[in-house]
This record gives C-alpha cells, structure tokens and sequence, in this order.
C-alpha cells in the first residue's frame, strides 16, 4: 500500500476563517492515482509545529503534499519547517533569484525586496516547480521513503503543481473503481458491499452518504486492475439494480443521458420539493434537450391553475395523496407536451402533519404516454432539508426506472 499525507499550511485555516478546500481536492487527485491517504493536517503558520508534523508525515508516508507558507512574508514558515525536518540546508538559487528579481526591485526598502528574494531559498536536492500564476516556486524533495512536495497555498497556483508532482508518481496502480448507489441506505450498501469482497481481498471499500445517494468507492490496495474490476463487479451485482452509475455521475445527469438516449422528453410538477428536482435536473449540462420544464405548484390553487389539477380533488383527498400527484403527473405531460412527467407531494415537516398524513409522507406521480402511476413514500424523521433531497433523489429513480422500461 502506497501512502500519502496532507498538511495544509496557515493560521487563517486553522482559525476558520479561510475555508480549506485545498485537502479534500488534494486528497481526491492521491486517491485517483492509487495513493491511500492516512492523514490531513493543518497547522499554523509556526516553524516548531510544522517541522513535527512534517518529521512525523515524512517518516510515515511515501508522499507528503504541502500546501501554503512558501510566499515572501515573515509568517511564511514552509521552506524553513522542512529545512529542519529533513535536515537539509537552504540554497539561494540563483536562477530563480534573477526570475524574482524585477518584482524585488519595485520595493524601495532593501528588506522587502530582500523578503521577495527569500522564495529563490531551495532546499538542497529539490526539483523546483515554477509559478506559473503566482510568485512562489513549489519544491519537491526526495525524502527516506519518498517525495515531499512544497505548493504554494493559493488553489490556483497549486493545482498545476499537484498535477506536475503526480506526473513523476507511479501511477501503474488502478484508478478507484466507483458507483452510484439510490434506494439503499449507507448501511445496507456497505453491508451488501463487504458480503460481495469477502471473496476480493486487497480491495478496501469506502461508502459515502448523502440523503437519497450513497457512493461506493473501492480502491485496489493489494491487486491489480483485473481484481479491482472482478471485486467491483461483485458489488456491482450484490447491489442489483440499485447501482445507477458505475462512474462517478450523478444521478440527475445518469437520467438525463438515459432520457437522450431513449428519446424520451421529461417534465415534472413539484410540490414539497420547491424546485429541487428541476435544479438537479438543469444543473446536467445539455439538459434541454430533453428537459421541458417545472411547475413549482405549491398552493392548491397553483395546482389547479398551473397543472389543472381538479379543484374536487384538491378537496376531497387534500394536497398530499395518491389522486393529487397523478393529477399533477398528467397535468404537467399535457402543459409541457412531454412523454414523461414525475410529480411530488408531501409533508416536509416540520409541522402539518397528522396521525394519517404524518410528517415524511410523499407522495409520487409518474404519467407515461397512456399510464400513470403513484407511489407512496413514508422518509423517516430526518428533517426538513433531508426529506426534500430523499424525495428529489426517489423522483429521479422514478424517472430512470421509467425510462429503461420503455
Ligand atoms: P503565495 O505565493 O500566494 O504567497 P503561499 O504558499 O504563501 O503562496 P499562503 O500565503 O499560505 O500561500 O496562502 C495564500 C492564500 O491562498 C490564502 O490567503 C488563501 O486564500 C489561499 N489558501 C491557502 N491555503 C489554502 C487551502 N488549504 N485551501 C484553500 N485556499 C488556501
């Protein structure tokens, strides 16, 4: 198993005020390349702390990816922490000084252009990176068990280093095998998972939730890429129909291409969703091809006005039931004159709810050509937010179980 840890760099992280976005991108590129990532620190910006953690990550794992700290001003403690931590003098590299030096000369003070030249300090051994954006170099350095690489902290100055620094790992390693997964919750996902590895050792299982859609990543830690695909099409198949992509689409953009590939036009009406579904829907680039449009129709008269929902039905069986959502389904196929068309109704909480129509029950229309369908759906307490995105997530599976039945 080839190892890697993160340390991002700067008080402002440590102290929230600057979110650090730099770990989690950093970490998807490792893991992409077949490095596992056993630890992701930040720390301010202080020699003593960092030259521990840098000694400590250095000794541990195979590569070490730093970010922040390495600019030209007094709390940019980078260069000097790893200068300790492996030991290694500081060089001035003359190249890099005369790069740096028209930027040095527009400060009058001797100091601050001095301060400018400090990031011409290289360690000895490193491979410099340039700037291309910026003015801080990024440095990788050979260490005992493999490479630290300095990048500078601004994202966009660090990603086209990341990427240089990857070009000379390794990469004979497979890329994680992904999938999407709706209708399962985590537990059940991983449980079915590590049923379906027990017979594909070498093969470490992650699962990640989001309300309505769980991902499975499996990354090859001791095989090669023929037991990563045998181990994923295991899963694969213990998670059935379940597994809506076996890439790292979403599943709004899983049904817009299924929908483009099948001809199918596809609206919706949406009630407690508010719009959701039709922004998941229009945020898969290409979506009007096949995507008409959206009734938010949240009041009863917007129902009946927008969609036609019968007024005696609102009246009779009430918002949030079988009848109004099918009446919803049709009504938006026929306004939107599309083939298919997916609507949703239903308590969201947290008030409205009643012993019969409790707080999480939802209501489903599906309108097909001559068909309609309704589905009832009772989300457990899992508040407001999270049974919107549970109902936008089963009405898109709706739509996708639709589809490739036609
Ligand atoms: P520079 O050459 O720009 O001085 P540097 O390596 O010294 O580069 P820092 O001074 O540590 O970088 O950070 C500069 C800015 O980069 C921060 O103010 C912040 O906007 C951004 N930044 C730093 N670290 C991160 C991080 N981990 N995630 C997101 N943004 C970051």
């Amino acid at each position: 198993m080839r190892t890697a840890a993160i340390v991002t760099v700067g008080s402002e992280l440590v102290e929230g005020l600057r979110v650090d976005t730099n770990t989690s991108e950093i970490a998807r590129a490792l893991n992409a390349v077949g490095l596992t990532v056993l630890e992701a620190t930040s720390v301010a910006d202080r020699v003593d702390l960092l030259t521990e953690v840098l000694k400590r990550t250095i000794a541990r794992c195979d590569l070490v990816v730093v970010t922040g700290g390495l600019g030209p001003t007094h709390d940019d403690v980078t260069r000097e922490a790893a200068s300790k931590a492996l030991g290694v003098p500081l060089l001035r590299d003359p190249r890099i000084e005369s790069l740096l030096m028209p930027i040095a000369q527009r400060h009058a003070r001797p100091e601050a252009a001095e301060q400018v030249l400090t990031q011409a300090d290289v360690l000895a051994g490193a491979t410099v990176i340039d700037a291309m954006t910026g003015t801080a170099p990024g440095l990788v350095i050979p260490t005992q068990r493999g490479t630290l690489a300095l990048l500078p902290g601004p994202p966009a100055e660090m990603r086209p280093m990341l990427a240089k620094v990857l070009e000379g790992i390794d990469q004979s390693r497979p890329a994680p095998a992904q999938m999407g997964v709706v209708g399962l919750s985590e537990s059940d996902a991983q449980l079915s998972a590590q049923r379906a590895l027990e017979d594909h050792p070498g093969v470490r299982l992650t699962v990640l939730a989001r309300p309505g859609d769980v991902k499975v990543i499996l990354v090859a830690e001791s095989t090669d890429a023929d037991g990563l695909h045998a181990a994923a099409d295991a899963v694969a198949g213990a998670l059935g129909e379940h597994v809506y992509a076996r890439d790292d689409s979403s599943l709004a953009a899983v049904v817009i291409g299924d929908a483009r590939r099948a001809g199918v036009r596809v609206a919706c009406a949406e009630s407690c969703t508010g719009g959701l579904l039709a922004a998941a829907l229009t945020s898969v680039p290409g979506a009007s091809e096949v995507f008409a449009g959206c009734a938010v129709a949240y009041e009863n008269r917007a129902k009946a006005t927008l969609i036609h929902v019968p007024d005696e039905l609102l009246r009779r069986f009430g918002a949030v039931s079988r009848e109004v959502a099918l009446a919803m389904a049709v009504g938006a196929r026929e306004v939107f004159d599309v083939d298919l068309s997916v609507s949703t109704t239903g308590i969201a909480g947290p008030g409205g709810g009643s012993a019969e129509k409790p707080v999480g029950l939802v209501w489903f229309g599906i309108a097909d050509g001559e068909d309609s369908f309704a589905y009832e759906r009772r989300f457990p307490a899992m508040g407001r937010e999270g049974i919107r995105d549970r109902s936008v997530s089963y009405a898109l599976d709706l739509l996708r179980n639709r589809i490739r039945l036609r």
